[in-house]
């Protein structure tokens, strides 16, 4: 099994077993440290993006599709709103039963989306997660 140019194939596992180290080091800063890689992987996703940007939003989540990041679908877009929901994600699935959301890479990606295709700053935050027991996991950005 070969990945994409560029990608490596890690199980969802070995990164939530990072996570969950990271957590137990930092407590509630590990979140922000996770999403510090999703934003970094992000930069180099949304690099190669072209169009507008609900092309570009439509062609990074049929991306993440592609890479097994789960079934993302767009539900909202305007200039300054980014409203995007996950089901299967991995790493929920991965984590499992937890009290607050624990995707955090993906909410990285998607706070590097929401600086390609807003007009304003904006920052993601995880409002439902699957391994909360959610049906899809919810990523709404929130003006800075
Ligand atoms: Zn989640």
């Amino acid at each position: 099994m070969m990945p994409p140019p560029g990608y490596i194939l890690i199980r969802p596992e070995t990164l939530v077993g990072v996570q969950k180290a990271v957590e137990a080091a930092l407590g509630a800063r590990a979140a922000e440290c996770l999403a510090a890689g999703g934003r970094a992987g992000g930069v180099k996703a949304t690099a190669q993006l072209e169009g507008d940007a609900a092309s570009r939003a439509g062609r990074l989540l049929e991306a993440g599709r592609e890479i097994g990041w789960g079934d993302f679908a767009l539900e909202r877009l305007t200039p300054t709103a980014l409203v995007v929901s996950v089901a299967g994600s991995p790493f929920a699935r991965a984590y499992g039963a937890a009290g607050a959301p624990v995707c955090h890479l993906t909410r990285g990606v998607l706070e590097t989306l929401a600086l390609v295709v807003l007009e304003r700053p904006a920052r993601v935050v995880e409002t439902t997660c699957a391994a909360m027991g959610a049906e899809r996991c919810r990523f709404e950005s929130v003006p800075t």
